[in-house]
């Protein structure tokens, strides 16, 4: 080929016979173009993040305002004079579903950063999927019959083949992120969730789940996309459906540090089933039936109780003074670790102490060191609103029996006190 018929002479370049540069040139353009391109392609994927980071503070900016606005627009309303019971009771409904949803942005935002961070750790237990999955059924089950669909459960192992050693939160998180899609992006017909054990061509065996709906279904062209982060914030007609657009991106990173896959096939307006997998990897030992939430319930009313309350937040005090006032015999208010300590020494019967982390003086943690080298027994709950991983173990290394993340959800509240007193 005439062309390409390139010949060097003395360091002299020729192109079929006609001089075109020494080598030192030649090489130094192509070294200048190479450098060209790629400070191009740095150039594009800069921009392409700038564009994508500015979609994603809008989306953020609008997830967070949107509930805001619900939340202080409803409560000036609740202010007002002459208002019937039910219309007081829609508006304190819709300020709890805003602070609902506001959380939940929060909480998806805490997750991705942390992902990209790389500060996310993977604690492995004995897990009975069946439990997980039948708690995820019921738990799901009236939003979905309010919504006029249906819901369905298909577990394909028996109770003795169906603990697998996994990390539970993560596992429960991916599950609930996708039937929570599955339910807000249907408006009809089913859903449908479950896992089958398969074998992969290599001989690895897995656990397929997969959640299927008869929903809106995904354009082919978004399918690759809505795992990205940040990407759903570009996606034009979703404002009628909020959400962070982080779910998935979060779900993703999770399941593939459990060691699995995770994909998606869906038709636009016909439905999606997404499907991933994890590790089936067992320890053949006896299963102990746990007891359900339900029947540790029943079985104990507990004794009432004298509680210190640490929590330098007037707001967070008022909360859990509320909350615990049917099991209190007497409550004790500490606004500093200092001060805790010194209630605990002068009030040696106390039984429960709720220890915010973040005190002024002396962090909980400090405080609940020194009240252990006092006192043993005492019955010692970590709250904290950073929630970030470790969290739990620092509190339990410096002698917490338990923790709770806030905002304080009652009812996890009073399940751990009553679990806690009744293995006392
Ligand atoms: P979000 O739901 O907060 O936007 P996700 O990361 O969970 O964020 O989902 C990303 C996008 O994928 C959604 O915005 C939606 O367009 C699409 N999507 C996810 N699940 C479904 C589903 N079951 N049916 C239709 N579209 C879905």
């Amino acid at each position: 080929n005439k062309k390409y018929f390139i010949g060097e002479l003395n360091g002299r370049l020729y192109q079929s016979g006609d001089f075109i540069g020494t080598i030192g040139v030649i090489r130094d353009i192509t070294e200048r173009k190479k450098i060209e391109a790629d400070l191009n392609e740095a150039y594009l994927k800069a921009t392409e993040s700038e564009r994508l980071k500015s979609a994603f503070l809008t989306n953020m900016s609008h997830e967070i305002r949107t509930p805001m606005n619900g939340i202080l627009g409803f409560t000036n309303l609740l202010k007002e004079n002459g208002l019937t019971g039910d219309e007081q009771k829609e508006y304190i409904n819709i300020i709890q579903k805003s602070g609902e949803r506001m959380l939940s942005t929060i909480n998806d935002i805490m997750d991705i950063s942390k992902i990209e961070s790389g500060q996310v750790n993977i604690s492995i237990s004995e897990v009975n999927v069946n439990e997980q999955t039948e708690s995820l059924y019921n738990f799901f089950k009236y939003e979905v019959e309010r919504k006029g669909m249906k819901i369905s459960l298909n577990n394909s192992l028996p109770t003795i083949d169906c603990v697998i050693k996994t990390d539970i939160e993560k596992f429960y998180s991916i599950l609930t992120n996708l039937i929570k899609n599955a339910i807000k992006y249907s408006h009809k017909g089913s859903i449908e969730f479950g896992y089958d054990r398969i074998e992969t061509i290599h001989e690895l065996t897995l656990l397929q789940f997969y959640v299927k709906d008869t929903g809106i279904g995904i354009p082919k062209s978004r399918q690759h996309a809505i795992f990205e982060r940040f990407v759903q914030a570009d996606i034009e007609d979703k404002a009628v459906y909020e959400g962070s657009g982080l779910g998935l991106a979060i779900s993703k990173a999770y399941v593939e540090m459990l060691g699995g896959d995770i994909w998606v096939e869906s038709e636009d307006g016909v439905g999606s089933t997404f499907y991933f997998t994890i590790p089936y990897s067992i320890d053949k030992k006896e299963i102990i039936e746990s007891k359900t939430e339900g029947e540790i319930e029943q079985k104990h009313e507990i004794k009432k109780l004298k509680i210190l309350i640490a929590e330098d937040e007037e707001i967070s005090y008022r909360h859990l003074s509320i909350i615990l006032k049917n099991i209190a015999k007497e409550i004790f208010h500490a606004r500093t670790g200092i001060e805790t300590i010194e209630i605990c020494r002068n009030n040696p019967d106390i039984d429960l102490i709720l220890m915010d982390i973040k005190m002024p003086k002396l962090s909980g943690y400090e405080a609940t060191r020194q009240i252990r080298e006092l006192n043993k027994n005492i019955i010692i709950i970590a709250q904290t609103a950073y929630a970030l991983e470790g969290d739990r173990e620092k509190a339990i290394e410096s002698g917490c029996d338990d923790y709770i993340s806030k905002p304080i959800d009652k009812d996890e509240l009073m399940m751990k006190i009553k679990k806690l007193i009744i293995s006392q």
